[in-house]
C-alpha cells in the first residue's frame, strides 16, 4: 500500500527524520486555519498518490491564511494523473538552497535492497535516470548489514555529495533506512531532500510504500485509503482478484499464472490487430461456478473500454462442463446487460462435455475456440472491429 505524503511525513517524524510542520485540510476554510496555526509562508500541497504534483499545479506557496484558502480551493478541484484531489496538506514553507534525492527500496530481481541517491534532486527521478544516468547512484544494500553511518556516507559520496554535505545527510539516510526496515516498507523515497538556506537538511516530500503482507505485524491507526475504483470495489465484494488495465480485451481466467500468460498472448495478438491490449486482470480462482462467472463477467462488462472478452479456463477440480454451465448460466443471469462478444477457450478436465454444452447453448455472443493463441487472436480481432 502506498501512503499519502502527509502519512509519510508523520512516519518520518516518528523516526526523527527532520521534517517541517504539516497539517491536513479538506476545505479552503480548514486550509486557512492550518496556515494561521503554522504561521508565515506555507505550502499548499495536493494529497494524491501520484508524483509530479508540482508540475500539475498541485503545490502552491501561500503567504497568508487567505492565500492558503485560495490555493486550496484551486488545488481541491484538480485531478492529477487520474487521482482526484480530496485533501491538501498545509506545510511550513522552506527556503531551499539545494534539492537532493534519496530512496531505499526492495530490489526484487537482485534479491537485495537498493539505495538510489543523487545530489541533483527535485525533478522526477525517472527523468533524471534517463537524462543524466551518471548523476544517479545505485548502491546495493545488504539486508543484514543495512545502512549504518559508514554505508550512508558511501551512498552520499556515490550520489555526488561533497564530503561536508555527505557528513550532514548521512545520519538522515540512516534514519530513513530505519523507517524502511521497522515499518516493513518496500519503498522509502525523499524527493526533494533539501539543504535549507540556514544549512539544515530537511525531508520535504516523502513517498512510502508499505508491504501489505507484513501488515499483521503493525498496529497502524486507521490509514486513509484511496477511493477504490467502482469496478474494483465490486470485484472485491465478490472476492475476485481484479486489476483494471488500460486496453480493450477483457480477460477472465482461473489461476493467476494462466491469467498472466493470457495477458501476454492477448498483447501479442493485439499487436496484429490495431494495437489492442488487455483491459484487465481477472482471476476467478478455482470455483468457476455460474455465480462466480456471472460476477466476473458483470465486472468486466461494466468497463466501458472493454470491446470483447476472452474467457480462458483450464478445468481442474472444477471441470469444464461445470465451467461451461457457469458461462451459460452467467449469460442468462446477465441477460441484455451482456452485450459484448465473448471468446471462450476451455481445456482440461472433461473438456469434450464442456464444449458440447456451449455448442448446444449456441449463444449469439459466444465463440468457442480450441487453442489459447487462436482464441487470443479472435478476441483481439473482435475488439478491433
Ligand atoms: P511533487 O512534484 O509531487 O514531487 O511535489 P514536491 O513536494 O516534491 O514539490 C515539488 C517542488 O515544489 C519541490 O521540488 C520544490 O522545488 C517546491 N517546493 C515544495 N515545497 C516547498 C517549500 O516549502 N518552499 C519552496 N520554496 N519550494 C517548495
Ligand atoms: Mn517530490
Amino acid at each position: 500500500m502506498d501512503l499519502f505524503e502527509y502519512q509519510a511525513r508523520d512516519l518520518f517524524e516518528k523516526y526523527d527524520v527532520p521534517v517541517l510542520q504539516g497539517l491536513i485540510a479538506d476545505t479552503p476554510e480548514e486550509a486557512a486555519a492550518a496556515a494561521a496555526k503554522i504561521g508565515g509562508t506555507v505550502v499548499v500541497k495536493a494529497q494524491v498518490k501520484a508524483g509530479g504534483r508540482g508540475k500539475a499545479g498541485g503545490v502552491k506557496l501561500a503567504h497568508s491564511p487567505e492565500e492558503a484558502a485560495t490555493a486550496a480551493e484551486a488545488i481541491l478541484q484538480l485531478t492529477i494523473k487520474g487521482h482526484k484531489v480530496n485533501r491538501v496538506m498545509i506545510a511550513q514553507g522552506a527556503s531551499i538552497a539545494k534539492e537532493y534525492y534519496f530512496s531505499v527500496l526492495l530490489d526484487r530481481s537482485n534479491r537485495t535492497f537498493l539505495s538510489l541517491c543523487s545530489v541533483e534532486g527535485g525533478m522526477e527521478i525517472e527523468q533524471l535516470a534517463v537524462e543524466r544516468p551518471d548523476a544517479l547512484a545505485k548502491i546495493a544494500v545488504d539486508a543484514i548489514e543495512g545502512i549504518d553511518l559508514a554505508k550512508a556516507k558511501e551512498i552520499a559520496l556515490a550520489g555526488g555529495f561533497d564530503q561536508e554535505i555527505a557528513d550532514k545527510v548521512a545520519p538522515v539516510f540512516v534514519k530513513l533506512y530505519e523507517v524502511f526496515v521497522k515499518e516493513d516498507a518496500t519503498l522509502v523515497e525523499v524527493n526533494p531532500l533539501i539543504l535549507s538556506n540556514s544549512g539544515e537538511i530537511i525531508a520535504l516530500d516523502g513517498k512510502v510504500s508499505l508491504d501489505d503482507n507484513a501488515e499483521f505485524r503493525h498496529e497502524r491507526e486507521n490509514l486513509e485509503r484511496d477511493e477504490l475504483d467502482p469496478l474494483e470495489a465490486k470485484a472485491k465484494e465478490a472476492d475476485l482478484n481484479y486489476v483494471k488495465l488500460d486496453g480493450e480485451v477483457g480477460i477472465i481466467g482461473n489461476g493467476a499464472g494462466l491469467v498472466m500468460s493470457t495477458l501476454d498472448v492477448v498483447a501479442y495478438a493485439g499487436a496484429r490487430h490495431g494495437g489492442v491490449k488487455p483491459a484487465n486482470f481477472l482471476d476467478i480462482g478455482g470455483g468457476a461456478s455460474a455465480e462466480v462467472m456471472a460476477a466476473g463477467l458483470d465486472v468486466i462488462l461494466g468497463d466501458p473500454q472493454v470491446k470483447s472478452v476472452f474467457v480462458n479456463v483450464f478445468g481442474g477440480i472444477t471441470a469444464c462442463d461445470a465451467v461451461a454451465n457457469g458461462i451459460v448460466g452467467a449469460l442468462n443471469t446477465l441477460g441484455s446487460s451482456a452485450s459484448k462478444p465473448l471468446v471462450v477457450r476451455l481445456d482440461g478436465n472433461n473438456v469434450a462435455e464442456g464444449r458440447r454444452i456451449l455448442a448446444e447453448a449456441n449463444h449469439p455472443l459466444v465463440t468457442v475456440v480450441d487453442t489459447m493463441d487462436e482464441a487470443a487472436d479472435k478476441a483481439a480481432e473482435l475488439a478491433n472491429r
